[in-house]
């Protein structure tokens, strides 16, 4: 029998810790603060923004949005993010994305101090990640592959000695996620559209994560998956106005032994995981981290 992996139930109990982090830096006349920058008009990044925004109230985050029209240049946007920089009583900075094609994201996030970026994509956090040089409680890793670590904590899954495969190899999910599961002693291999005999890669893995997105050109079934793997399911697609995953979820349940859910699987853990970020922000940036 598969076990869904319950991560709206664990990101609730995170919650509930975050919320004593938060008083009890309060208490300390200190308030967390997390400013998110929205460029143009994408009904679904509005979505995501206002996600945010409740997010951060349920544990008591101070949200501040800066909203702009999707003719923004990128130096109102340099210049907003440098006064941010300076702020004190902000602790991080979160850049929406997409933006605006006359935008160049990594340019801006570049902008962003090392210190407040709680997406954990600024070259300075990315390339302490690569190094080996960051601490996994403490560091401001990408929301994504922290979720799904303290997911795989939460259900006490090892991945020492054993093949990890990523069908992904963005920023935002595998390349860090890679790097994470090779630092716990996983073998990891990085899958994309271009990979060959993409089946065989992966009924290899005894832990398989699926990041595509791609429905209905690109469907996780349950002859992709060996006997008893472990499958996190991280895609998002809108099949019929409803959210699904990538995987075939009825026949990847009958190979798999443990599977996330979609939803209620890594989308509240990636969620929880930027509130997480800003509070260590937060502690670090007033010298308690
Ligand atoms: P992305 O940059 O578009 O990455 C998609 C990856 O899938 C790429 O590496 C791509 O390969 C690969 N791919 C595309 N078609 C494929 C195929 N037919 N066979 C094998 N690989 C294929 O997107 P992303 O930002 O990483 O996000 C990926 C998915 O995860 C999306 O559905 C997104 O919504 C979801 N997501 C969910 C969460 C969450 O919290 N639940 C968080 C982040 C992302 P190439 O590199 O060769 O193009």
């Amino acid at each position: 029998m598969v076990v869904l992996m319950d991560g709206k139930a664990l990101a609730e109990e995170i919650k509930g810790e975050l919320r004593g982090r938060v008083s009890a830096l309060k208490r300390k006349g200190v308030a967390p603060t997390l400013a998110t920058l929205l460029v143009g008009d994408n009904p679904a990044s509005r979505v995501y923004v206002e996600g945010k925004r409740r997010d951060c109230a349920e544990v008591g985050i101070s949200f501040r949005l800066y909203t702009f029209p999707s003719s923004a240049e990128e130096g109102e946007l340099r210049e907003l993010i440098h006064r941010l920089n300076e702020e004190e009583d902000v602790h991080g900075i979160f850049l929406q994305l997409p933006v605006p094609p006359q935008l160049d994201p990594r340019r801006l996030v570049e902008e962003i101090s090392p210190q407040k970026d709680v997406d954990g994509l600024h070259p300075y956090n990315v390339g302490k990640l690569w190094k080996g040089q960051y601490d996994p409680e403490r560091s401001l890793l990408p929301c994504t592959p922290r979720g799904i670590l303290r997911l795989l904590d939460e259900y006490g899954i090892e991945v020492k000695g054993e093949l990890a495969v990523i069908i992904n190899r963005s920023d935002l999910v595998g390349k860090p996620l890679a790097k994470l599961l090779l630092d716990r002693d996983a073998s990891v291999l990085l899958c994309h559209s271009k990979t060959r005999n993409l089946g065989e890669r992966t009924r290899e893995a005894r832990l398989l994560v699926s990041a595509v997105g791609r429905r209905p050109s690109f469907v996780l079934t349950a002859e992709m998956v060996g006997e008893g793997a472990v499958v996190v399911d991280v895609g998002m697609n809108y099949v019929s106005g409803k959210l699904v995953g990538d995987a075939d979820f009825e026949g990847v349940s009958r190979r798999a032994s443990y599977l996330t859910p979609v939803p209620g699987g890594v989308g509240p853990m990636t969620r929880v995981m930027l509130l997480h970020n800003t509070l260590l922000a937060s502690e670090a940036l007033e010298g308690k981290g």
